[in-house]
């Protein structure tokens, strides 16, 4: 595991990872700005916030998210303002390649929680979840308390709460437990959309935007083999146990991302 204090000073965390990183590990797809850095560098980035008692929020982007933030201009600001931003899935590495980048690391939340998990336990930093369904996060909490022994998992709320009229007394339960990092699982881009709006109010280091991760760590929902994994086919795994909900996203949606990111490239070419 690299630390923040082992990585080449060009890759330090100063005040802006965006600025402290060179232009190598910052990528453009589709106007949305975003990290390219190993997934060590990733976990360093985000000890070092804890470490020093900042504050972040930590998204990340797949295909998908793309897609949304084309028809959701305040989804594409939104991450537009934030420092650290993580490249999630393979359509990602298509477009970059696409592109003629080639990118560091797929960095989704489901791969980075066991080492988060790892460091959390040995530096003793505490972590909430919010979000996924009454019952979801109680079970996922059980399931890294057991596999990570010393992990302070200070509390949890489902995230079918009202947004109108009960932010106010979660933002307040959570600040009560002053969590070093708090998981908000409500998919995207509710979930970045709300750590955006309430990032000033939170009494927290790390505000991970993390999407479906409670439904996996609850075991509630199998993830795909690790060959899919790796082959960068998760998404079809994901099709075939939810066509009803994932159809749209995956079929329409896959081709659709690699058009647009053909025809975006394109019109930086003619500028
Ligand atoms: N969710 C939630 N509140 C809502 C809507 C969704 O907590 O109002 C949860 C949902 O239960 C699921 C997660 O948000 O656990 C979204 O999962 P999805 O698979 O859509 O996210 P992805 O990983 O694909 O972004």
């Amino acid at each position: 595991m690299i630390r923040s204090e082992d990585l080449p000073t060009e890759s330090r965390l100063l005040s802006d990872p965006k600025e402290s990183m060179d232009s190598r590990n910052l990528l453009n797809v589709l106007d949305v700005d975003f990290l390219s850095i190993s997934m060590d560098e990733a976990l360093a980035i985000m000890d070092r916030v804890v470490l020093e008692q900042r504050k972040e929020s930590v998204f990340f982007i797949n295909a998908d998210c793309l897609n949304i933030s084309v028809k959701d201009p305040d989804y594409l600001r939104i991450l537009n303002s934030q420092r650290i931003v993580l490249p999630d899935g393979a359509g990602i590495s298509i477009a970059c390649r696409m592109i003629g980048e080639r990118l560091a690391a797929n960095l989704n939340g489901t791969d980075l929680l066991p080492p988060l998990c790892e460091i959390s336990a040995k530096n003793n930093y505490s972590m909430f979840l919010l979000g996924a369904e009454p019952g979801v996060a109680e079970r996922m909490q059980r399931n890294l308390e057991a596999d990570y022994p010393g992990m302070k998992v200070v509390g949890q709320q489902h995230g079918y709460f009202d947004h109108d009229e009960q932010t106010t007394e979660i933002i307040e339960k959570i600040n009560a437990l002053k969590p070093n990092i708090v998981l908000v699982a409500f998919g995207a881009p509710r979930q970045e959309k709300w750590i955006y709006q309430h990032l000033d109010q939170l009494d927290a280091n790390l505000l991970i935007g993390v999407g479906g991760l409670f439904d996996f760590y609850s075991g509630d929902k199998k993830r795909a083999p690790i060959w899919m994994r790796k082959t960068g086919i998760e998404w079809l795994y994901r099709l075939y146990l939810e066509p009803g909900r994932l159809w749209r996203r995956y079929i329409i949606g896959n081709p659709l991302f690699v058009y647009r990111v053909f025809r975006w490239k394109s019109k930086r070419q003619i500028r």
